[in-house]
């Protein structure tokens, strides 16, 4: 319900000027504020109307043309003259400091979207490397030991896939859960992939700036963002020498 449909509702143009001190008698009647008036020849309830100067309207245009204000200011100064509730998002912001804390508010949740935002494309580049490294490690004969990334990508694909989820999807709390406990972590990662990636000239060449960047989530979500469902599929050259980390 709009802001004025809910002052309305809840005061009428009668108890408002009841309440700034206008004498209303058993009529209804009183005398008109918009022109010198001698005997009461306004009328209110609900709404007004004056059959001395012909003014008429709702309490909302009862308050503008009492105080000289536009609708939505009276209609704020009406709710907090009067003492009415209304649902937030409607309520005139008429005092500084409600218009402050909003503001705050604002940029605290803008701050924190940044952090997720940020753990996001560090795990998802590491989430992409980890497939890439299932594939180009992956023994290819019994008689080979493991790779030290294959082995890595076997033990840290799952859960990064499950951390990635939590941070598209998960609950507020759930998020900042993992704001607090990976915070420090996803600093080594970033700079352990960068390091990865400046040694690797074969993903410099295909990007054509620094890789990482290639696979923020913003670009190119179709093929190589962190999309949930395609993600694991992606397959990559295998790499003749091993990149050193
Ligand atoms: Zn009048």
């Amino acid at each position: 319900m709009g802001l004025y449909s809910q002052v309305k509702e809840q005061v009428s143009t009668r108890d408002v000027a009841v309440h700034y001190g206008y004498k209303v008698n058993r009529k209804g009647m009183m005398l008109c504020p918009f022109h010198p008036d001698k005997t009461p020849s306004m009328k209110v309830d609900k709404n007004f109307i004056c059959f001395g100067c012909q003014e008429k309207g709702d309490v909302i245009q009862f308050a503008s043309k009492l105080f000289g204000l536009p609708p939505y200011d009276a209609a704020g100064k009406l709710i907090e003259d009067m003492g009415l509730t209304v649902t937030a998002e409607n309520r005139p912001e008429v005092q500084p400091g409600i218009r402050q804390k909003a503001k705050r508010e604002r940029t605290e949740k803008q701050l924190f979207d940044q952090a997720v935002d940020r753990i996001y494309d560090v795990y998802c580049d590491y989430y992409h490397l980890l497939n890439e490294w299932a594939n180009a490690y992956a023994p290819v004969s019994p008689d080979d030991d493991f790779h030290p990334l294959f082995v890595e990508a076997m033990h840290k694909r799952d859960y990064v896939e499950y951390l990635l989820n939590l941070l598209l999807d998960g609950s507020e709390e759930e998020k900042a859960q993992a704001v607090i406990d990976k915070g420090k972590e996803v600093d080594a990662l970033e700079r352990r992939i960068r390091e990865y990636r400046s040694g690797d000239g074969e993903c410099s060449a295909r990007s054509g700036s620094t890789c990482p960047a290639g696979y923020d989530r913003g670009r190119d979500p179709g093929s190589s963002g962190c999309d949930r469902e395609g993600s694991g599929q992606e397959q990559y050259h295998e790499r003749g020498a091993d990149p050193v980390l």
